[in-house]
């Protein structure tokens, strides 16, 4: 899975090379190309941003050099465009399943108030938002997206992960895990989860994680 970015602050996508995404990249089983849409800009003192026209608050990311930094991207034929934005469709788990089969998403990332709307209706295949709230650019949503996303591509995470975690397995939360000490503060384990029979585990599992999702998300179940 390739994942082309275009951003203003390259530098904030360092996170992603920690952990399992880190690993990730270093197999090259995800491959990230960071481009800065700055080093497009043709103005000296490498400006992207202009004014509103109609006035307002606030700086509005320049079309030409966001298209200029789009175009720089190679083998695009078939990828699929994706522009991070608070008026996007909120990401779910569906959604980042569904990107994951793709082989090639560029994320295109805004900053201040935004980007001019006539580059977006260019270039944009699709808005996503990862929340009903604003954030001061696209970088955090398109990490997100990339580190969800990723999480799904062959080989980056054990196939079992995935599957029963919350949101995949029946579309419930998970079950609570444990993991040693056996006790801890007087607390002990569920029995069950010590005696090795696999049946009562999976149907302990299964309980808890419907008494879960009906305590904490009473919505998942409608
Ligand atoms: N003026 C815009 C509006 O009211 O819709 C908000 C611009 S926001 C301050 C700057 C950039 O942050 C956006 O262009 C977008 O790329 C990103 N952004 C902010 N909140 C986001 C969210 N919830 N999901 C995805 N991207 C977001």
């Amino acid at each position: 899975m390739k994942f082309d970015v275009l951003t203003l602050f390259p530098e904030m996508f360092e996170a992603l090379n920690e952990s399992i995404i880190g690993r990730a990249k270093e197999k090259e089983l995800i491959e990230i190309n960071l481009i800065n849409i700055r080093d497009f800009s043709k103005d000296k003192h490498k400006k992207v941003d202009d004014t509103p026209y109609g006035g307002g608050a606030g700086m509005v990311m320049m079309p030409d050099v966001v298209y200029d930094a789009y175009s720089s991207v190679t083998d695009k034929e078939n990828a699929k465009v994706i522009y991070l934005s608070p008026q996007g469709k909120v990401l779910n788990q569906e959604k980042v399943k569904e990107l994951s089969k793709e082989n090639h998403l560029i994320l295109l990332c805004g900053h201040y108030e935004g980007i001019d709307q006539r580059v977006l209706d260019e270039i944009v295949d699709e808005e996503i938002s990862i929340g009903d709230y604003v954030l001061t650019g696209g970088e955090l949503p398109a990490m997100v997206l990339i580190d969800s996303v990723s999480r799904y591509v062959k080989g980056v995470l054990k196939e079992e992960s995935v599957a029963e975690e919350s949101f995949s397995n029946n579309k419930l939360l998970e079950y609570p895990q444990y993991t040693r000490p056996e006790e801890f503060r007087g607390k002990r384990v569920p029995e069950v989860l010590i005696s090795g029979h696999h049946e009562n585990i999976k149907k302990w599992r299964e309980e808890k994680a419907l008494e879960v999702t009906k305590k904490k998300r009473p919505d998942l179940l409608k």
